[in-house]
């Protein structure tokens, strides 16, 4: 696999909801929990949401931890955490 070398600053943000996906996803054998819905935030060195990035879902009595495939899951990418976190904010209002 190609190693990736990137600084601190070149971080993307990738807006991402906690969404129930195809049962193949199965952690260790556990049945699939269901999902709680919010938007959230996940700072990746990765330009693009793939299978590399897994996120840990923060919503309460949620432990997903679902890997950001663009297949499975819509995804948006910021370059920076302000814009991320408001939009993240404004989908879990319904403004978006
Ligand atoms: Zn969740």
């Amino acid at each position: 696999m190609q190693k990736v070398t990137v600084s601190k600053n070149e971080r993307k943000y990738h807006v991402w909801q906690c969404v129930k996906r195809r049962d193949y996803a199965r952690p260790h054998g556990k049945p699939v929990s269901d999902a709680c819905g919010l938007w959230q935030v996940k700072s990746s060195k990765y330009a693009k949401p793939s299978r590399k990035v897994q996120a840990n879902c923060i919503g309460f009595g949620c432990d997903r931890r679902p890997r950001l495939n663009p297949d499975d899951l819509k995804i948006y990418t910021f370059d920076d955490l302000e814009t991320a976190l408001q939009f993240a904010d404004d989908m879990n209002r319904g403004d978006a």
